[in-house]
């Protein structure tokens, strides 16, 4: 009972520093994206074709957390924006990581901020970080059962990004039933069939974003 409770109080502490991130977010005309997927799933490179997309339109900034190393910091590091690299040592970003992570970055003229979660289906479902969208990629070796095996994180996202659609044929996943299980869960969900490595299908991707933004202006 008493662990229930902690958990409990943990995540009512990690929703109220996410609620701060959320207003400055909206006080500096910031849309925030969190992007998460498991280990390999091409997180970072979905980042990547993004940014090349949408930096000449945009300040993007990215927050990158990962449980050692900075190999994903270093591989954004060529395109001259703000980036800062969170070693976590646990499995999730949580909402006080960010707030850590926004000191260290300069968000002057930045109007997309991106942050890479830990490559994990699980916890980052379960925190909020101040995002105004949260992207699950998912790509077509992992299998069509995800869906299934992880409710939550299909209720939570906006987005899905059904990722390395150019190994379609060399692995059985099935695409219309990963939607249709996805869709019995989160009936709103958007799915995107892309491939970050030949830069397949990111267009309508950032096309549905940009969209989204403008949408978070005219909230603020
Ligand atoms: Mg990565
Ligand atoms: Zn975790």
């Amino acid at each position: 009972m008493a662990k229930i409770v902690i958990a409990k109080k943990v995540l009512e502490a990690n929703d109220n520093i996410a609620a701060r991130i959320r207003d400055r977010f909206r006080e500096g005309g910031i849309s925030a994206i969190d992007i998460m997927g498991s280990p390999g799933s091409g997180k970072t490179s979905v980042i990547e074709r993004t940014i090349e997309r949408l930096k000449d339109e945009i300040g993007i900034a990215v927050i990158g957390g990962d449980l050692a190393t900075s190999l994903d910091a270093d591989r954004l590091a060529k395109y001259d924006i703000p980036v800062v690299q969170i070693n976590t040592g646990t499995c999730h970003l949580t909402a006080y990581m960010i707030e850590q992570g926004l000191e260290e970055l300069d968000l002057d003229g930045v109007g997309l901020l991106i942050i890479e979660n830990v490559g994990n289906l699980i916890c980052p479902a379960g925190f909020d970080l101040g995002q105004d969208r949260k992207v699950l990629i998912s790509s077509v070796p992992e299998g069509d059962d995800k869906p299934l095996k992880h409710p939550l994180m299909m209720r939570i996202c906006q987005a899905i990004l059904i990722n390395k659609m150019d190994l379609i044929n060399f692995v059985d996943f099935d695409t219309d039933k990963f939607k249709r299980d996805a869709l019995n869960i989160n009936p709103e969900v958007q799915f995107f069939e892309v491939s970050a490595r030949i830069g397949e299908g990111i267009e309508d991707w950032t096309n549905w974003l940009r969209k989204q933004m403008s949408k978070d202006e005219i909230k603020s």
